[in-house]
């Protein structure tokens, strides 16, 4: 088989186009022949119909002046919108919500020692880019979330400051204690950096934009190229996400007019000490003043300086004060009734607030997010009636922490957990390959999507560049080999930064994230300078991929809408969660070893003898040995997931194989829709209880990165092993129910369509 594979390689543009003429003659997954012939039909118009001239003129539009919560602008754009739709014949309206949005009142960075300099914390018009100078709607640079302070103290500098930068630290016997710290954009969420910080004793924390990371180093600079110049600021939320998104004074429920809400003072998601993003050019005279140890290699920017540590000589006065008002925003719902399941729904979705101009963030997504919504109107007035029940979202709020979607789901929990079928988000696009973020059991589903879509670069379907594109970055020939023998692709799981975040993991419906990118870089991320001008001149400028996106997602939103029967398919999933299992396994054996490494290097002094006696060196603390840990709840679960999965996909294999059978088996999609609830415990993760999925996290200590069963990945991570040998006791109770969800879709299967 493999052979056979290597030699179509060699011939893969013949081949690709025979394979093209025989797929189009098997039948969708989850449909009958008669059906999926003419669902392959509708979706074919439906992929004429986007026009890249319309996504510029959308972009254009929503793009035109800045536009976060709370602006005119932010609200004139829903507004555009509805009437848009409307204008199409489309059922649409406008859902409010009123959230916590505080914007800057007072900020000031200064050196106050061993010279003074004071921060411009500004960010300048640059004359051949006309957005750039919209100054009086323009948010100021800073951080959303960040409490109220006023600090002085010896300056630190701390890398990205995620947790091993402060065992690093600790090892150059540096304490960050009663100092301000200073962080680099990158290594994880920025969130986690004022977060860890305080947790270790700092009073201040100020994050800047190396230039290694998304300026000079990268490319040239706006606007003489894409990448971040020496003014530019990330804007950007703190708040303390990862234990839960939306409104920080709202957790759990919705923010409407009447909502019970927390004192600002019992909102535990706003950070603990004062944050405020700067420049290069602002960061570079704070860091030159730096004294002490001379930062490790890694640590090391692009800035023309050596690289310290401190803490001092250089002192810092950090002022943070913000407006700490309640604004309106305003998502934007479009209703298509299903004509067979109303009580299904497929919801879509990409928010269309903005730091600023936002024109790749985010409506370089919005804008094709539309063009979906106007070629359906298109299809329905040409007779397309879709099964089930279609809900597009222009969410408000994604920006300062989800807040759109978070609270619209909130609000309606209880019916989207009865109805959900899956959510589709995208957020930002640009140029390349397809990403593709997901659960599980809709990885084959979205492969088969992938393989329908053109690229317009390349002229072959979206999901061979893919393939390729994985195999030449893959790492290893065992990764090859896997991309080379699979059927399917294998797509990322999720961790947070977008509006899926509260659909897979507060409520369990399956999810996907849809962009592509890869080819254009950029540094204008939350500044001023994202905007058209700079979209146009260094990123999708012809719109080819925004219509790639409105193609690819609004075919999955089609496909899934019309399915006779809803096309989940198992096994990917399954395989997936034993990887993950095989992972757990190996993290608690390396702990294990570590630790006994680390203590055995101890006892023969090899970090005494090591240690530079003109340089401080403290040896890491003696690590208590990892207990070996009982995997066996979760093997057990995993085996009779793998069980339950085999008999459904055998059970639907054979009615698919039939042709016809799949029509009668209307009844199984209400089972099928329960399958990723099944992933849900009420109580949710250790600590913070509003991430209710066992299967999908954003780290605790990541922010936007993935933790995969995170209960018990984190316990062992933190060496808390009792806290493991629970969750893997509970995660292995989640995996049984899991199948048993499984065996009553099959259940079900068997009876309609025997
Ligand atoms: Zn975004």
């Amino acid at each position: 088989m493999r052979k056979f594979l290597a030699v179509l390689a060699l011939f893969s543009l013949t081949f690709s186009t025979l394979f093209a003429a025989t797929d189009a003659d098997k039948p969708l997954t989850g449909y009958t022949r008669e059906n999926s012939q003419g669902q392959r039909q509708w979706e074919q118009k439906f992929r004429a119909l986007p026009e890249p001239a319309n996504i510029r003129a959308n972009m254009q539009r929503l793009a035109a002046r800045p536009h976060h919560v709370g602006s005119p602008y932010d609200k004139d754009n829903a507004e555009w919108m509805l009437n848009t739709f409307k204008q199409w014949g489309l059922d649409a309206h406008i859902e409010t919500f009123d959230v916590l949005f505080p914007t800057p009142k007072q900020r000031l960075v200064e050196l106050v020692a061993p010279k003074k300099f004071t921060a411009k914390l500004e960010e300048p018009a640059i004359p051949e880019d006309p957005t750039s100078s919209q100054k009086a709607e323009q948010l100021p640079t800073y951080n959303a979330y960040s409490i109220d302070g006023d600090v002085t103290a010896p300056l630190v500098y701390v890398n990205y400051g995620v947790p091993d930068d402060y065992d690093r630290l600790a090892r150059l016997g540096v304490d960050v204690k009663g100092a301000i710290v200073i962080a680099r954009y990158g290594g994880s969420w920025r969130g986690i950096k004022p977060k860890v910080a305080a947790e270790h004793g700092a009073i201040g924390c100020i994050i800047y934009s190396d230039p290694n990371d998304d300026g000079y180093f990268e490319g040239d600079v706006f606007p003489g190229g894409p990448y971040r110049n020496s003014n530019g600021v990330q804007r950007g939320s703190v708040a303390d996400m990862p234990l839960y998104p939306g409104d920080p004074l709202t957790p759990g429920i919705g923010a409407t007019t009447d909502a019970k809400r927390l004192e600002l003072t019992e909102a535990k998601t706003i950070t603990k000490i004062p944050v405020l993003p700067i420049s290069y050019s602002d960061a570079q005279p704070l860091l030159a003043e730096l004294g002490g140890p001379t930062a490790p290699e890694e640590w090391r920017g692009s800035l023309p300086l050596t690289y310290h540590i401190g803490p001092g000589p250089s002192k810092v006065h950090l002022l943070v004060k913000a407006n700490w008002d309640r604004k309106t925003i305003y998502d934007v719902i479009v209703t298509i009734p299903g004509s067979q399941f109303p009580d299904q729904w497929i919801i879509r979705g990409n928010h269309h607030d903005a730091w600023v101009n936002g024109a790749n963030d985010p409506i370089s997504g919005m804008s094709p997010e539309m063009e979906e919504l106007r070629a359906y109107s298109e299809l329905l007035k040409q007779g397309w009636k879709p099964k089930r029940t279609i809900i597009y979202a222009a969410w408000d709020g994604e920006e300062p922490g989800l807040l759109g979607s978070t609270e619209w789901a909130e609000t309606h929990a209880a019916e989207l957990q009865q109805k959900a079928v899956a959510y589709i988000n995208s957020d930002s696009n640009s140029r390349g390959y397809l990403g593709i973020g997901g659960t599980h059991s809709l990885e084959a589903f979205i492969n088969d999507v992938a393989r329908d879509i053109n690229d317009p670069e390349k002229n072959i379907p979206v999901w061979q560049r893919l393939k390729l594109y994985n195999i030449s970055r893959a790492k290893s020939d065992d990764d090859r080999k896997d991309i080379r023998s699979r059927s399917n692709l294998r797509i990322n799981a999720m961790g947070s930064g977008s509006d899926y975040t509260v659909f897979v993991d507060h409520l369990g419906i399956a999810s996907m994230n849809l962009g592509y990118g890869g080819e254009a870089g950029g540094g204008i991320y939350h500044s001023i300078y994202d905007d058209y001008y700079w979209y146009s001149h260094f990123d999708d400028s012809d719109f080819v991929y925004g219509r790639a996106l409105a193609q690819t997602a609004g075919t999955a939103v089609m496909r899934l809408a019309d399915a006779d029967v809803i096309p989940f398919d198992y096994n990917g999933m399954t395989e997936t969660i034993g990887r993950y299992v095989d992972d757990l396994e190996k993290l608690a054996k390396k702990k294990h070893d570590d630790a006994l490494e680390r203590n055995r290097q101890l006892d023969e002094g090899v970090f005494s003898a090591t240690a530079d006696p003109r340089k401080k060196s403290v040896p890491p603390p003696r690590e208590q040995v990892a207990p070996y840990l009982n995997f066996a709840p979760l093997r057990n679960g995993l085996e009779t997931l793998k069980a339950s999965t085999d008999r459904y996909q055998q059970a639907f294999a054979k009615a698919q194989q039939d042709g016809s059978t799949l029509a009668k088996a209307a009844a199984v999609n209400t089972r099928l829709m329960q399958t990723e609830r099944a992933f849900l415990l009420p109580e949710g993760l250790p600590d913070r209880n509003w991430f209710k999925n066992q299967i999908y996290a954003p780290g605790f200590y990541t922010g936007y990165g993935v933790k995969t069963i995170p209960a018990v990945r984190e316990a062992i991570e933190q060496g808390k092993w009792q806290l493991a040998e629970m969750s893997i006791d509970k995660v292995g109770k989640v995996l049984q129910s899991e199948a048993v969800a499984i065996d009553a879709a099959t259940t079900e299967l068997e009876q309609s369509t025997k």
